[in-house]
């Protein structure tokens, strides 16, 4: 399914143009317009999904190997030291556009890239709660 009013269908059909490294008949793979580093690139199915939560288990698998084909060879040709891939759901997770993608973001000694955040403490009361989701 497609969504009209959505920027990264129409990009991932074509319909908009874009520098796209790699394409098949399920995903294509553009620079992102405001890179964090030297070839931050975006893998975007061509089917319309929101997020993780909507996208199915075997097209998600099938991005994970275009992560690890696209990414080690942006890493080689860029000779970049790193690679971050990153995916973000919700707007406070950093999400701004709502259609499923993942970020190859190669990384460089000394860049200006930053993913971080400040160590907390796990407490007794987390630790129950979240392990009893899980039994
Ligand atoms: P998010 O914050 O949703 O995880 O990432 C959205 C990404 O898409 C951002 O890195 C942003 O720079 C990129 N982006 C937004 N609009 C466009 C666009 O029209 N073309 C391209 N190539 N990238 C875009
Ligand atoms: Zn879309």
């Amino acid at each position: 399914m497609k969504d009209s009013n959505c920027i990264f269908c129409k990009i991932a059909d074509g319909e908009i143009p874009s520098a796209t490294l790699y394409e098949d008949e399920e995903f294509r793979v553009i620079l992102d317009l405001n890179p964090a580093t030297k070839g931050h690139c975006l893998i975007l199915p061509k089917e319309h999904y929101a997020n993780l939560f909507e996208i199915p288990e075997e097209v998600l698998g099938r991005a994970a190997l275009v992560a690890k084909k696209i990414g080690t060879k942006l890493v080689n040709g860029l000779h970049a030291s790193g690679l971050n891939v990153l995916q973000n759901n919700g707007v406070c997770a950093g999400q701004t556009v709502f259609h499923f993608h993942i970020h190859l973001i190669p990384r460089y000694e000394g860049d200006k890239m930053s993913v971080g955040w400040k160590p907390g403490t796990l407490t007794d009361e987390d630790r129950k709660e979240i392990l009893e989701i899980f039994s």
